[in-house]
């Protein structure tokens, strides 16, 4: 699995962080998803994740 952020569309609002801090990190006011595969022990909180950000910038792969 691999989880990206696009930027752009970012509001910095932090939920993806809370929700899962070893997949999502704030820097500069946007969300970064780490490079590569999410951990597997990470994955559920990474889907969460992504259908609780209130922008829909959250992809999964
Ligand atoms: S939940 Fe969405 S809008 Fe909020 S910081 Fe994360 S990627 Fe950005």
């Amino acid at each position: 699995m691999i989880a990206s952020v696009d930027q752009s569309g970012c509001i910095g609002c932090g939920m993806c962080e809370q929700t899962a801090p070893e997949v999502f990190q704030l820097q500069g006011g946007t969300a970064q998803a780490i490079s590569g595969e999410v951990p597997p022990h990470c994955e559920e909180a990474a889907k969460e994740a992504a259908a609780n950000c209130p922008v829909s910038v959250i992809h999964i792969d």
